[in-house]
């Protein structure tokens, strides 16, 4: 049997018989095609943020949703951490006049302050 290249399927008779690609670039393409595999294999769980619908695999590694009309329903404040203006922890703001992590660091907050003007 003559051997035949696995990318192109081009005859590469007289080479050897173990011989799988007739050139470089079938080795470089099948390399390509392995990783892509790899990656839509890596990204075919992902949700999306706001409507958990599956994300498309052709969708960037970091995204967090499906589409812009997904990511524009997300309030801004809540779109990224902030940092606690008491204990500068980084939280997630669930509303957008949050500015401390938690409640008891508000209220120390709200106490410190009252405390520098009087
Ligand atoms: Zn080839
Ligand atoms: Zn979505
Ligand atoms: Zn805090």
């Amino acid at each position: 049997m003559r051997p035949r290249c696995i990318i192109c399927g081009v005859d590469m008779w007289p080479c050897k018989a173990n011989k799988v690609y007739c050139s470089p670039r079938c080795i470089r393409a099948h390399n390509t095609m392995l990783e892509r595999e790899a990656k839509a294999e890596a990204l075919k769980d992902r949700r999306c943020e706001t409507c958990h619908a599956l994300m498309p695999v052709t969708m960037r590694a970091d995204a967090r949703w499906c589409s812009k009309a997904c990511k524009n329903a997300v309030p801004h404040y809540y779109r990224g951490t902030r940092t606690c203006g008491w204990c500068g922890g980084s939280f997630r703001a669930v509303n957008k006049d949050q500015v401390t992590c938690s409640l008891s660091c508000g209220q120390r907050l709200r106490q410190s302050k009252r405390r520098a003007k009087g």
